[in-house]
């Protein structure tokens, strides 16, 4: 019978042994002319509506106007034509349910006729709602089971597109998803609500700048980072299959202290894979830019050209969901798990993130005239000042168990949230705060409207990597947003803290306005004043030292290490005013959100638990007692061979082997023992979570840490399960 040892070995071989990837796209066909190819885009929607059909939806795309339902059947008909054109079977209503993943149900265009035959149809009510029944997704208590009903709408403002299978393609719609009262039941509909109450906002502040717009948009560009291991370990190691991160795994000699794999030359079968992933999101429009090996063996990265952010949104989900599946297609596995392997950089998802006009202007871009400069200044403030006043509600958007790993950990970036401005940018905010000369100003004073800006340089702003949150040129980047996580709600809350930050300041130009101040000098004085009070929030020094902790702690921020304590935020009373204020989340959403959030946690720590103690007990276990009993046998036969031969090595490796065993078994045991209890929460959430984090997160680093000091010591012959030394140099 094959053991596991030799399976690991087995593997190992067979990897030695892989030839070079045949190529599976044609190399000659021009990225140019297959992107979109699976897109019902606007062009195609121009040619195939009537002039008027395409204008009526395009005002509702560009300004969210309400939909002509006479005009949904007039697209439904274009799109289904345009789809079974195209090989499609099927449509279905995709969205993205509170789990963070995506949904997806099926339904054939095929409606039989009654005479043995059948038609293919498809309306405009089909397109515009559908009714998936919604009991089977969380809704943190919102919805009752008996109230399954849930309802799906189409989200005209993300393009349909088809999705490719083995066996035809079938067309999706993005729509977003809410139960019968109208209760968000997904992270769309919050996201799209965010969207119009910055919109709001940001209208109303250009108004005050004298520009009359009626549509505005956030903008985001997510950096995915990755890992890559041969599907063959992967298929070894139930951790990685159930909990997707490794729950044992000694440190390997070699990890990435020698620095050579970022930006590294790509390996031929890691390329192949990429070439071909892009190609597929080529063909979903999803225009990506970006790849290069990441800091970690085994890690990369791959980035899109920005987009608006409710397409941004759906295209990272696209994204992360068309690597997995080409991954595999090419004998690897894809891992978007924030920390997969302990002791290795994690992963994240750098979610660049700005506003523009509804021109396109990027509204973060520093101006080339005064008054453009005192509109970037305000608008600069405005993200300064939301930042600072909600960076607690900022951090509640990234917490996750899987999060936790690089957050508070010490590692990019920290649980303490922090603006990075630049040295240029610094020089200039304090100078407005001062409002006096500057030095490196060459001794003007910044009158905003009056004075122009020194230039700002892009790279100034990407120096400091330890950032959680940098202003990089004309854009913010939000670095600590996890790598396996959906953008949808921290872009859905950097929204609306932005919309309130920027509505309070509009509130105060037109105070002064009021009483009859000139705009230039409003803005300079709101601008200042904001600035003062949220001064607290920049940093542009080292965020992983630990003197910048105490720094932080003197200056009242936040620091919360556990997801646990930071998804409280969001239930907060302030929270709840402020998310029902700019009508993103009502309170019973918040409440839900906070509700989903533990669970999830739970839920995972729980998975990771029993892993843990499975594998400990079932694999780690015997193949450590098949060691030592060799080892005894070993000593046994020795001293039977001869009474004075040396035992010394066997005897203490049999005392060490089984000192390790026996503390294995001790860490199970207890492992086992606090999970029998903490079972029976009393039905608090946060109460229940804490008994995770704070009892078995510990029983399990201890049941790991006697499994990966065994690693160290029982035969290679022996181990069961892939060694990061193999699983992460290997492929
Ligand atoms: P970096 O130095 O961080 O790699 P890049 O210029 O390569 O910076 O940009 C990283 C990401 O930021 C890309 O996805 C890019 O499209 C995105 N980005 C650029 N401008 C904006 C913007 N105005 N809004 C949102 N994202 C943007
Ligand atoms: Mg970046």
């Amino acid at each position: 019978m094959s053991t596991p040892a030799k399976r690991r070995h087995d593997a190992i071989a067979a990897i030695a042994a892989q030839r070079l990837p045949t190529p599976t796209i044609d190399p000659q066909q021009q990225t140019r002319e297959v992107f979109g190819r699976n897109v019902f885009s606007l062009a195609i929607m121009r040619s195939s509506l009537t002039k008027d059909a395409y204008n009526s939806l395009l005002r509702t795309i560009k300004s969210n106007e309400p939909l002509d339902p006479n005009v949904a059947d007039v697209v439904a008909n274009a799109m289904k034509d345009w789809a079974i054109e195209r090989g499609a079977t099927h449509y279905c209503h995709w969205f993205l349910p509170l789990t963070g993943a995506t949904a997806e149900k099926h339904d054939s265009f095929l409606v039989p006729t009654g005479d043995g035959q059948a038609l293919l149809e498809f309306s405009g009510k089909m397109l515009i709602r559908g009714e998936p029944d919604a009991s089977s997704f969380p809704s943190g208590g919102t919805r009752s089971t008996f109230e399954a009903r849930g309802y799906t709408a189409w989200d005209a403002t993300s393009p349909a597109f088809l999705m490719d299978g083995v066996n035809g393609k079938t067309l999706c719609i993005p729509t977003a998803f809410y139960s019968w009262d109208g209760t968000a039941l997904d992270r769309k509909t919050p996201l799209l609500r965010s969207i119009a109450a910055t919109n709001k906002q940001v209208i109303r502040m250009l108004r005050l700048f004298g520009k009359t717009m009626n549509s505005s948009g956030c903008t985001a560009g997510p950096e995915q980072e990755y890992f890559l291991i041969d599907r063959r370990f992967y298929y070894l190691r139930p951790d990685l299959i159930n909990a997707g991160r490794t729950l044992f795994g000694a440190r390997p000699p070699k990890g990435q202290e020698m620095e050579d794999h970022y930006f590294g030359s790509i390996k031929e079968r890691v390329l192949a894979f990429m070439m071909d992933a892009e190609r597929t999101l080529y063909e979903l429009g999803i225009p990506i830019k970006t790849r290069h090996n990441e800091v970690a063996p085994g890690q990369f990265e791959i980035a899109p050209v920005f987009e608006t952010i409710n397409v941004a949104v759906d295209h990272n989900m696209l994204l992360m969901e068309v690597m997995k599946n080409t991954a595999l297609k090419h004998g690897f596995k894809c891992l978007f798990h924030e920390k997969p392997f302990s002791g290795i950089n994690g992963s994240g998802k750098h979610n660049n993130w700005s506003m523009c006009d509804e021109n396109g202007n990027n509204l973060l871009e520093p101006g080339h005239t005064p008054h453009e400069n005192a509109q970037f200044l305000t608008f600069l403030t405005a993200v300064i000042r939301g930042v600072h006043q909600w960076s607690k509600v900022l951090r509640a958007s990234i917490a996750t168990a899987g999060n936790d790993h690089r957050l508070g950990a010490n590692e990019a970036p920290p649980a303490i949230l922090s603006i990075y401005l630049g040295d240029k940018l610094t020089e200039v905010v304090n100078g407005l705060i001062a409002g006096k000369p500057e030095a490196g100003r060459g001794g003007g004073t910044i009158q905003l409207g009056i004075s122009s800006l020194p230039p700002i340089p892009r790279d100034d702003s990407d120096r400091n990597r330890t950032s959680p949150f940098a202003f990089t040129g004309n854009k913010f980047e939000f670095r600590a947003v996890g790598s396996s996580q959906s953008i949808a709600l921290p872009n859905t809350l950097l929204n609306v803290i932005i919309a309130d930050a920027l509505e309070g300041m509009a509130d105060e130009i037109e105070r002064e306005l009021g009483s009859g101040t000139k705009l230039e000098t409003a803005v300079q004085k709101v601008v200042q004043e904001n600035l003062r009070k949220h001064q607290a929030i920049l940093f542009n020094g080292d965020n992983y030292s630990a003197a910048w902790e105490q720094e932080a702690t003197k200056r009242g921020l936040p620091n919360i290490k556990s997801s646990v304590d930071a998804l409280k935020a969001l239930a907060d009373p302030d929270a709840k005013a402020l998310f029902q204020r700019h009508g993103v989340f009502t309170p019973t959403e918040a409440e839900a959100n906070y509700k989903i959030g533990l669970e999830a946690y739970i839920k995972t720590i729980n998975i990771e638990a029993q892993l843990t103690a499975d594998m400990a007990r079932t694999s780690i276990l015997p193949g450590s007692l098949q060691y030592q009993k060799n080892v005894a046998e070993s000593l046994a036969a020795t001293k039977q061979a001869s009474g004075n031969a040396d035992t010394s090595a066997a005897d203490k490796t049999l005392r060490n082997v089984s000192t390790l065993t026996g503390r294995l078994v001790a860490a199970i045991d207890k492992l086992d023992e606090v999970r029998s209890k903490a079972d029976h929460g009393n039905g608090d959430h946060y109460q229940h979570a804490c008994v995770y984090r704070d009892q078995i997160v510990p029983a399990m680093n201890e049941v790991r840490s006697a499994a990966d000091a065994l690693e160290l010591v029982v035969d290679d012959n022996y181990w069961p399960i892939p060694k990061y030394r193999e699983m992460l140099f290997m492929c």
